[in-house]
């Protein structure tokens, strides 16, 4: 019997379900291994070779015609942020199996043999994607995080670095999402092209100003750093948007020194972060943002890189063959980057990658609001067998 995408997210959806209707699944939990068992009987069904490993992975095989080609790759997570949504990751892990459920249908071996992730740990616990990155061998051996975290789970370090697979045998790997954005659902688009998983540039900012009593210095005479600091971020966001649209800049956390109600702050620190697909334009962004600083008054800023992480690029031809079958199948599309990180960047460093984003209602994720209709559900999965077929007729 065919299954469609609705019927397997509903069996999820009986798992981790809070009062309040949002879910919990965090990384390693019963509820997380209870969605692993019902996403075990849908690959049963399929007749896929199922295993699971330490980092708390599933993974079902299913062989193709000829075992001497490449495998073709789908997946996501089936872990879930503290009271989160429905669909965040088990929508592509549900719709990648919905979409071998229909090529069966058809009646449609393919020859290339497909393979099914449910990965664990893609949220923020153990530093996030951490299931993927655990096979893709992207988890350092003297990553602190792990060595603290890992053993709450009841496993090793070494038994985490051992998932790592081989990938001289992938073809591709493809990653069915929601948006976790609005712009699918406000503009009434089908489908999301990914063009690629934007990179994280961060600095360390201070504001070096003076500490000085706040009722008997005259505002004239002041060097406030979290008036100079507060500035520069309304500069930073300006420039942001003049640059790049498609660049985000955030300012989410501050500390003022001393801290005190009434003592004007001599030292602010933040921390500046900005997503791009690509380097040049959050360069561009940050030289801006340094040449803007000596205009402000009263006090003077130092900038410090903190932390860089690239970005992804999906596959032009993988791009193409997306946007081919969303217009076969008469979908609207755009070409859009991911400005969250998916499963689908740790396979990116190592295999060509595809993923393919429906609307989010009012771009609402990672809380029960977090809605996708079933209809762009099954769009979704439609867009995924028919890749699925494209891919099958190359090597
Ligand atoms: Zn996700």
């Amino acid at each position: 019997m065919a299954k469609d995408v609705v019927e397997i997210l509903k069996e999820i959806g009986k798992v981790g379900l809070n009062a309040d209707g949002s879910y919990t699944r965090n990384a390693y939990s019963k509820e997380f291994f209870q969605a692993v068992d019902v996403i075990k009987g849908f690959m049963q069904e399929l007749g896929m070779k199922i295993t699971t490993d330490a980092a708390g992975n599933v993974l079902g095989v299913l062989p193709g015609n000829k075992p001497e080609l490449k495998h073709i790759i789908m997946g996501s997570h089936l872990d879930t942020v503290e009271k989160g949504g429905l669909y965040d990751g088990a929508y592509g892990v549900t719709g990648a199996l919905a979409a071998l459920f229909a090529l069966k249908e058809k009646n449609i071996k393919l020859n290339h043999t497909v393979e099914v992730y449910g990965f664990n740990g893609e949220e923020d616990a153990l530093g996030g994607t951490f299931g993927s990155r655990a096979v893709t061998g992207l988890i350092a051996a003297d990553n602190k995080l792990l060595n603290e975290g890992i053993q709450t789970y009841g496993h090793t370090v070494e038994e985490i670095l051992a998932c790592k697979r081989d990938l001289k045998n992938a073809k591709c790997y493809l990653e069915l999402h929601i948006e976790q954005g609005e712009r699918l659902d406000e503009k009434k688009i089908n489908i999301g092209v990914v063009s690629g998983i934007v990179g994280i540039v961060r600095y360390k900012v201070v504001a070096h100003g003076t500490s000085n009593h706040a009722g008997s210095t005259q505002m004239f005479r002041r060097k406030d750093a979290l008036v100079g600091m507060s500035k520069l971020i309304v500069k930073g966001n300006e420039l942001c948007k003049k640059i790049d649209p498609d660049m985000v800049f955030t300012v989410g956390t501050i500390t003022c020194a001393p801290g005190a109600k009434n003592v004007i702050p001599g030292r602010v620190e933040c921390c500046f972060e900005m997503r791009q697909l690509e380097k040049a334009k959050t360069d561009a962004l940050i030289a801006a943002i340094k040449a803007a600083a000596p205009e402000i008054p009263d006090c003077d800023f130092t900038f410090e890189p903190e932390m860089y992480a690239p970005g992804v690029l999906c596959n032009p031809k993988i791009m193409e063959t997306l946007q081919t079958v969303a217009k076969t199948n008469s979908l609207s599309y755009v070409v859009m980057p991911s400005g969250a990180g998916h499963d689908a960047e740790s396979m990116g460093h190592h295999i060509p990658i595809g993923m393919i984003f429906v609307p989010s209602k009012d771009g609402f994720s990672h809380c029960k609001e977090e809605w996708t209709s079933d209809k762009d559900l099954q769009n979704g999965v439609k867009v995924m067998s028919g890749a699925l077929e494209l891919l099958d007729k190359e090597a």
